[in-house]
């Protein structure tokens, strides 16, 4: 039977997960359809999956914890961090994953030699991704532009300041995890903190994908390699297929195809 998916947001025009998805069951024959939803109230997330006859969706900002709030059954990490990401219906019940840190972790395993890694911000993106990278054993410092964010790292122990509180020192890898540069031209953190420690990364990331934001411009004008977000997007979103369809597929089967999505503009 057909079955049929959902990414739920707001907003949710611009998600490239539709395209994504679509491609993938088309390139692999497997008879489903994928659409955006405008979810405005995150508390109908359920019965507003139910009443859509849903098999499974993706959830964007603002819905991620209502979302982890919606599931029967939760993987042992998406318990853990409280965000979910992923859902899928199996028997009436719902089953919530994060698929997001994954992706970023499986993003910059490119770098070799990692070790301690500098975040700029501490938002819900830096909650999942510092504690996937804190499993397994990099070292997550966070810098975040106010204080009320990283009160919550600090009782999990994690190293934070703010920008009066930084001292710049060596980091194997700085990643800008702030929408700073997604809609405006500003740096995640003021230009003399960051030439303080993008000469001595190996490399400088940023989630942002689809534009080259002024961070990482910055990192290049110091001759760092850099790597922006549209391999965490893609990353997730193969995990993301990997649940939705039951592991009928592994990684490296759905790779390609939905890869495909990002030929396009
Ligand atoms: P949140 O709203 O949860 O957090 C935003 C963070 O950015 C906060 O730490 C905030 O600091 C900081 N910030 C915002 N604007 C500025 C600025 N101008 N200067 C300095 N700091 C700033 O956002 P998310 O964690 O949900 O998203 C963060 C980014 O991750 C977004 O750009 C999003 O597009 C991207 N993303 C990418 C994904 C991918 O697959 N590639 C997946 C998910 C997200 P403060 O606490 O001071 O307000």
């Amino acid at each position: 039977m057909k079955q049929l998916f959902a990414i739920f947001g707001n907003p949710v025009s611009h998600s490239k997960s539709p395209l994504m998805h679509n491609l993938t069951f088309k390139g692999l024959g497997y008879d489903s359809c994928y659409v955006r939803y405008l979810l405005k109230d995150g508390s109908k997330l359920k019965e507003t999956f139910f009443a859509l006859s849903l098999k499974g969706i993706n959830i964007t900002v603002p819905h991620k914890e209502h979302a982890f709030n919606a599931c029967d059954v939760l993987d042992p990490f998406a318990q853990k961090i409280g965000v979910v990401n992923t859902i899928v219906e199996r028997e009436g019940k719902l089953h919530g994953y994060n698929t997001d840190a994954p992706g970023f972790l499986k993003a910059i395993a490119e770098f070799k030699d990692v070790k301690t890694v500098l975040f700029l911000g501490a938002g819900g993106t830096a909650q999942s991704t510092s504690s996937i990278l804190r499993d397994e054993k990099y070292e997550v410092t966070l810098l975040n532009r106010s204080e009320g964010r990283l009160e919550k790292y600090n009782n999990d122990g994690f190293e934070t300041y703010t920008f009066e509180t930084f001292v710049p020192k060596a980091y194997d890898l700085v990643i800008n995890m702030t929408s700073a540069g997604l809609e405006d031209d500003s740096l995640p953190a003021p230009q003399a903190l960051l030439d303080g420690v993008i000469p001595k990364a190996k490399a400088c990331v940023d989630v942002i994908y689809g534009k080259e934001t002024p961070f990482l411009k910055l990192a290049k004008s110091h001759n760092k390699p850099t790597k922006d977000g549209s391999d965490m997007l893609l990353y997730q979103g193969i995990i993301a297929f990997e649940h939705f369809t039951n592991y009928a597929y592994s990684f490296e089967e759905i790779k390609p195809h939905m890869q495909q999505a990002f030929d396009f503009n």
